[in-house]
């Protein structure tokens, strides 16, 4: 199955991703959606959009990224 999850490398804007806790460099990724009613009522819809993570194979620390566009 070509779409089975792996943890591997990840690179964020040419930075090599590393975990901040154990150092690992391997991570899974999945996506959250941030649906949020508070943060439409704050003007900041775009905390309604699709988050990116990426848990560390090692620890499990997730590490969060989200894009404003
Ligand atoms: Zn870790």
């Amino acid at each position: 199955m070509a779409d089975t999850p792996t943890s591997k490398k990840r690179t964020i804007k040419g930075h090599e991703l590393n975990c901040t806790v154990c150092k690992n460099d391997t991570f899974w990724e999945r996506e959250t959606l941030m649906n949020t009613p508070k943060m439409s009522f704050f003007n900041l819809d775009w905390l309604n959009k699709k988050a990116q993570n990426y848990i560390c194979d090692n620890c499990g620390h997730v590490l969060w990224f989200m894009n404003k566009n």
